[in-house]
């Protein structure tokens, strides 16, 4: 059965796309830690992130880093921090984190309040940065 995320990616689920190409796909994540909290995720359907092959995630991180160069412009913070966790979704994804500091890439705090209407902001902001 395909993932929530390959779903995603075909369009079956809504999502608040940021940026995709030929083998990845960046969009917000629905229960963020912080504002603009993104998730990377590649085209192919592979649980485990270091299962990739040295090429794909060479690319997947490149890939990222584009989507955090346009995080960084869109969202006042300090970095984009980085983290791989993917206990929830076996589909390989890299969560891009906007933080000003260290506790605002704890995943065990609460998450942040946000409306559909605020995430479709956010994702807009993001999507007019990415280059
Ligand atoms: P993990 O697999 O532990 O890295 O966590 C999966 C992440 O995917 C969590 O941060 C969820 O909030 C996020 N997530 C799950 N379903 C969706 C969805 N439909 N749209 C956006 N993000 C999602």
């Amino acid at each position: 059965m395909a993932t929530i995320f390959s779903r995603i990616i075909n369009g079956e689920i809504p999502c608040h796309k940021i940026a995709e190409d030929s083998e990845f796909f960046a969009f917000l994540d629905i229960n963020p830690i912080a504002a603009g909290h993104t998730l990377v995720v590649p085209k192919q359907e592979i649980d485990y992130i270091f299962d990739l092959n040295d090429d794909l995630l060479g690319r997947m991180m490149a890939f990222a880093k584009k989507v955090a160069k346009a995080q960084q412009r869109a969202i006042p913070c300090k970095r984009i921090g980085l983290t791989v966790i993917g206990l929830e979704v076996p589909h390989a994804h890299i969560h891009l984190v906007p933080i000003q500091k260290e506790s605002d890439i704890y995943f065990g705090k609460e998450k942040i309040k946000v409306t559909q209407e605020e995430l479709a902001q956010t994702a807009e902001n993001i999507r007019s940065e990415y280059k």
